[in-house]
């Protein structure tokens, strides 16, 4: 068995079960160094701390999987894992076969670097670590066998190949191709999904209970949704909310016309779909005295990097601050972050600081996370990304 030791103190973490060894913490590697080969993680004082996969072309050296000396990382450790995975989310009740789901979270799952989502009967897997990517045939294998799959698409997340060191591409990997867009049902409507050219696998299904618990707030409510992507939130107000109005709007044409197609689907009638960006939208409206009850905003990924986190937070700012300007006293205001790097406490005090600034008491009424088939896995505070905090402003 190849041995990773690791560099006196550096073992804490991953006693503590973290699955990421970066290559500062490693002394030396003893034995054949393969890259998606497994290895023992070893202690300074030569004990074993963890088993896991090499990647010497990753900055994540090695993924950790298990912390049980006995346990091998064989084929049936990963069939076990991904049952597990796909058992509990028939527990949580996310089995519809029209529906979908996330079946595997990667460290939230215990799984570092895989992530599968189903839309009815068909799999989009994303690896997005070289030792997923190798063993693909009999994962993939074993989802269809689990979940009766009748086609697997493949996705990649940008700049992951790059990342480590894969070449995988996009698109078809097995079995049928759907013929035409696919439809899945979501908290009771419909939605068309595009797993194989779709933002993210197709859907943001990280969103589904908030969907659910926002449309709660607005019944009767004129609705602004900003970045509305295929329309999750507004059809979520009209149909399962009754609000009375929606403005939806999004930098995307195509991710507009996927949405409008949506509201055709469920016979909303009374959303009114703007393609543009999301800041100068904003901007304008307040200008022209538009006024809403409601505001929902769900931006893509603003922090990308540790640096990146100081600028993100203005932009939260900056682009909370627009939504309150055309906000009626006692709207409600649903926010949401989807940047792991800026955390919730910091996205607590950007709303803390808007209050302050702008003299409008802000009640925050529910603080939300993603649905429950994306844990949050302890050991990996990373696995905790989603904000979403629904708000009511005076
Ligand atoms: N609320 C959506 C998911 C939003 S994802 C849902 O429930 O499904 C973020 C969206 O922001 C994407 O659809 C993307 O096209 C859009 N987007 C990215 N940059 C933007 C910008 N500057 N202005 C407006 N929309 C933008």
């Amino acid at each position: 068995m190849t041995r990773v030791i690791l560099k006196p103190h550096k073992a804490r973490p991953f006693y503590a079960r973290h699955p990421w060894v970066l290559d500062s913490a490693i002394e030396r590697i003893e034995g054949d160094a393969i890259d998606g080969g497994v290895v023992d993680l070893i202690s300074e004082k030569g004990k074993f701390v963890a088993r896991g996969l090499l990647n010497s072309q990753s900055r994540i050296r090695v993924r950790l999987y298990t912390w049980d000396a006995a346990e091998s990382l064989d084929d049936s450790f990963w069939r076990r894992q991904l049952e597990k995975a796909v058992q509990f989310r028939r527990q949580l009740g996310y089995d519809d076969p029209r529906g979908a789901a996330r079946l595997v979270f990667s460290e939230g799952d215990g799984l570092s670097g895989l992530i599968v989502d189903r839309y009815a009967d068909y799999l989009a897997v994303q690896a997005n670590a070289l030792a997923m990517g190798v063993r693909l045939p009999l994962i993939v294998s074993s989802l269809v066998e689990l979940c009766g799959a009748r086609g697997v698409v493949l996705r990649t997340e940008r700049g992951i190949n790059r990342a480590e060191g894969l070449e995988l591409r996009d698109g078809h990997y097995c079995g049928q191709t759907p013929d035409g867009p696919l439809e899945i049902v979501e908290n009771g409507l419909r939605y068309s999904v595009d797993p194989a050219e779709g933002q993210k696998t197709g859907f943001y299904l990280d969103q589904r209970e908030n969907r659910k618990i926002a449309a709660g707030y607005l019944r009767e409510r004129r609705v602004l949704d900003m970045f509305c992507y295929s329309g999750g939130f507004s059809l979520a107000a009209s149909v399962l909310g009754g609000a009375k109005e929606i403005v939806a709007v999004d930098s995307s044409a195509k991710a507009l016309a996927l949405a409008e197609a949506n509201a055709q689907l469920n016979r909303a009638t009374n959303i009114r779909f703007q393609c543009g960006d999301g800041f100068e939208t904003l901007e304008s409206l307040a200008a022209a005295g538009e006024r809403f009850d409601a505001v929902i905003l769900d931006p893509p990924k603003f922090a990308r990097s540790r640096r990146a986190v100081q600028e993100a937070l203005q932009a939260y700012h900056w682009l909370n601050r627009l939504a309150l300007a055309v906000l009626e006293p006692g709207g409600i205001l649903v926010t949401c972050s989807c940047s792991g790097l800026v955390t919730r406490e910091d996205f607590l005090y950007m709303l803390v600081g808007m209050a302050r600034q702008t003299r409008r008491d802000i009640q925050i009424l529910d603080t939300r996370g993603a649905s429950p088939d994306h844990p949050v896995m302890c050991s990996c505070p990373e696995s905790e990304y989603l904000k979403c905090f629904i708000c009511r402003v005076l």
